[in-house]
């Protein structure tokens, strides 16, 4: 008898698709704005030259071999990485009660904090739950339920305003049970391009630590939203001070342009040193089931560009060149809907959400008569990412975005 007959065909990944229908028209002017990855001007994948640096260094030093990294990871990266995140002066690294492990880039740092937290969390009488942003990266929701946490979702994106729902969000924290889980986007909300002001996020942080939640904290985007590396680090490194408890998912593939070297580390914030060794061990033991050990190019990449100052600067201004580039193309997409089309309805929106990605807020019949009209390729939920534009398409795009609000 033949065994997988009763196997489900899954439906094909969305973005993928997308991918793929673009790919395949022949339309000259054709954009895609589904692309989770950076494009420079000419539309082409973007090396960053301190990775191209580095790769050159690697590659002519003879004494690198290919042995097994610690389970854990490349210690000189993922103590760098903890500092780049965590901040130089954090107390939690002063106080050495961080748990830094090396993971297959930010996807990897999100199932073993999830994983991590089936295994050891105190969930005394609650259900092993997750709150998500509603809207959420979609893969948020497949993690926590392979490892058996349901996923519930949190008020998050209010489509009257295209901005924050903060009474929603606040509601939720103060509503949900003592000691629940909360997944937070660090910053660089994904897929909404709306973040917490300062203000909003120390209300945030107040209810967390009365009611004891947890933060689940995802920061794939750090430099990448703003340029600049210790801003998008604003709220992680606040919510340490505050003393919220939370481990923070860390992802090198956007800022350092990596996306398929897979580097990436989970941060624990424990209490105390004496915690935090036993959480690391424990973590050293589910990832030596998971992986065994961790891949060694990226990580040497990034730890060569973290812990050397002069590569650390180059970095810097290759991380502004692209972030630079994306908010130059908000600045023109509003200019152009606003002072040249005359687009009906408020676009402040698109000057005011940060990262790669921005919620235009048109509705999916508006999303489809882009892609089936003008051949731009969008998810259904007018959500665009920012890296697909560029000086040679803006223009057209705004057109095609004019004429499918009127
Ligand atoms: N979290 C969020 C919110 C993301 O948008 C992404 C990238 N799409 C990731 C995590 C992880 O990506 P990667 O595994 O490529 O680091």
């Amino acid at each position: 008898a033949e065994l997988w007959q009763n196997v489900p065909l899954a439906p094909a990944d969305s973005i993928f698709k997308l991918t793929t229908a673009y790919k395949e028209d022949t339309f000259e002017k054709k954009v895609n704005l589904g692309v989770g990855a950076y494009r420079d001007d000419d539309n082409k994948p973007w090396i960053l030259p301190v990775v191209k640096e580095a790769t050159r260094i690697l590659l002519s030093d003879e004494t690198l071999d290919h042995e097994y990294l610690p389970i854990t990871g490349l210690p000189e990266f993922t103590a760098g990485a903890a500092k780049l995140i965590l901040g130089l002066n954090s107390p939690a690294l002063a106080e050495n009660r961080v748990a830094s492990v090396q993971t297959i880039s930010g996807t990897g740092a999100n199932h073993l904090g999830a994983l991590f937290l089936t295994k050891f969390y105190q969930w005394g009488t609650n259900e092993k739950k997750v709150y998500l942003s509603n809207p959420t990266w979609a893969n948020h929701h497949a993690i926590f339920k392979n490892v058996g946490i349901e996923p519930v979702e949190y008020p998050y994106y209010d489509p009257k305003t295209i901005g924050l729902d903060f009474s929603g969000f606040i509601g939720a924290l103060n509503a949900a049970p003592e000691r629940s889980v909360f997944l937070l986007h660090g910053c660089a909300h994904n897929p909404t391009g709306v973040d917490p002001t300062p203000e909003q996020w120390a209300a945030i942080a107040d209810v967390m630590v009365a009611k004891k939640h947890y933060a689940f904290l995802d920061c794939a985007y750090q430099g990448f939203a703003s340029g600049d590396l210790d801003k998008d680090a604003w709220a992680v490194r606040f919510f340490v001070e505050k003393g919220v408890a939370m481990l923070v998912c860390q992802s090198f593939a956007k800022n350092a342009g990596l996306y398929g070297e897979r580097v990436g580390a989970l941060h624990i914030v424990s209490p105390d040193k004496e915690t935090s060794i036993k959480v690391k061990s424990q973590l050293s033991v589910l990832s030596r089931s998971e992986i065994s050990n961790p891949p060694t190019h990226g990580a040497r990449i990034v730890s060569m560009i973290l812990n050397n100052p002069s590569m650390f600067e180059a970095w810097k201004r290759d991380i502004q060149t692209m972030a630079g580039r994306i908010i130059d193309m908000r600045k023109e997409v509003f200019r152009l809907l606003t002072e040249e089309l005359h687009t009906p309805g408020n676009w402040d929106h698109i000057v005011n959400q940060i990262g790669m990605f921005s919620f235009t807020g048109i509705t999916p019949a508006q999303s489809q008569a882009l892609t089936n009209e003008a051949h731009i390729y969008l998810t259904t939920n007018g959500r665009i990412s920012m890296a697909g534009l560029n000086s040679k398409n803006v223009a057209y795009f705004c057109k095609s975005l004019d004429a499918v609000v009127r």
